[in-house]
């Protein structure tokens, strides 16, 4: 059985790495327009899911939300956790128009703490705080993730190929299944009127005293990663795909991210990035469809795109479905391997 997967961001190498530990015997490649700058890349990983994510039911989504924590905290528990940039964070969400901005539905009964900030707790950054919750959780660097996932498929014989494709159905000759990874390049390939981007800036500073982190209202976080480098956030511009950096956004980045946390005034920049949030409305597309091209191959695909700003934290639940979805489509040709 031959599988592609397409896209070499966070989603489509988790897809692969989850699929090649199911289908050991089948001839896997994931083909990629580009492997080395993709919006996980800009990503900080934490895993805090926001209100507006969405699968197909609450009860599936809550699904993916578990099983991609579960998974992100098997490897932080191993010896592979630094390789793989995964490890454990906590801190603090605070707000001043309501209670609910800093609570979170989907993963309070997840993490190991979710509870109400203390007064003392409150006054522990710039800013007047009306509302405020701690909580601990996870964090996964795109930066140390992919790599990692990279080394993991190449040691167990999955080509990564760069390509770019026009359409999926270029692929219905020579795979069996494909699994469609590709962000908000599915906008395009998969004509998805419903996929809107959701522009990010990001600035990534050295402060290596940091270990805690912080939002406050406004897109305003600090997130302290791996070698001391902090990402502070941030923007969301919806419908923009303007990819450039915006001096005017960077310098209130700056401003917003000081005035909460005011050691960073001094922090030396490491560099700024932009990312587009592959947002789809409705929900996040998990799904099975055909492909086939004009000689009347025609191939399974198993679509998994439009992540928002919660691909990282969620694309291993998401991969786990569509390979159930894979699976029970293809269970005769997977059963004779
Ligand atoms: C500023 C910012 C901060 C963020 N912070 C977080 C966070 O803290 N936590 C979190 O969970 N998420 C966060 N996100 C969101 C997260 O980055 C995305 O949800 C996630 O990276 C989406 O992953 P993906 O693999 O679907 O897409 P991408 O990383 O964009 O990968 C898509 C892949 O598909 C390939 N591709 C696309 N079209 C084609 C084509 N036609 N042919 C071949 N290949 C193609 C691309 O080359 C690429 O390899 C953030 C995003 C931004 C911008």
């Amino acid at each position: 059985m031959k599988v592609a997967v397409v896209g070499g961001g966070v989603v489509g190498l988790t897809t692969t790495l989850l699929l090649q530990r199911e289908l050991r015997n089948a001839e896997m490649t994931v083909l990629a327009s580009n492997f080395d700058d993709t919006v996980s890349h800009v990503a900080a990983g934490i895993f805090r899911v926001g209100a507006s994510y969405s699968g197909p039911t609450e009860q599936i989504t809550r699904q993916w939300i578990k099983d991609s924590y579960e998974y992100y905290d098997n490897i932080r528990k191993s010896e592979e956790a630094s390789h793989a940039g995964v490890t454990n964070i906590s801190g603090y969400i605070f707000a001043n128009s309501s209670l609910s901005t800093v609570k979170s539905h989907w993963i309070e009964d997840l993490v190991p703490i979710y509870r109400r900030a203390t007064e003392e707790e409150l006054q522990l950054v710039g800013g007047d705080w009306k509302y405020g919750s701690y909580f601990s959780t996870l964090l996964t660097q795109c930066s140390l993730y992919l790599p990692w996932a990279k080394r993991q498929l190449q040691a167990n014989g999955v080509t990564l190929r760069r390509r770019k494709l026009h359409s999926l159905n270029e692929l219905a000759d020579e795979f069996d299944l494909v699994m469609n990874c590709t962000g908000f390049g599915a906008r395009e390939l998969c004509n998805d009127k419903r996929m809107v981007s959701l522009r990010g800036q990001v600035i990534k500073v050295k402060a290596p005293w940091l270990k805690t982190f912080f939002y406050g209202e406004l897109d305003t976080y600090v997130i302290p990663g791996f070698h001391g480098v902090v990402t502070l956030g941030g923007s969301r511009s919806f419908d923009s795909e303007n990819t450039n950096l915006c001096p005017y956004e960077s310098a209130a980045i700056r401003q917003r991210c000081n005035a909460l946390v005011p050691s960073l005034k001094n922090a030396e920049i490491v560099r700024q990035e932009v990312g587009l949030r592959p947002h789809r409305e409705s929900n996040v597309r998990v799904e099975v469809d055909r492909i086939r091209d004009d000689r009347s191959n025609e191939a399974t695909v198993v679509h998994n795109y439009g992540h928002g700003g919660y691909g990282v934290c969620t694309a291993p639940g998401t991969a786990m479905y569509a390979l159930r979805l894979a699976m029970d489509t293809h269970r005769s040709s997977i059963a004779k391997l």
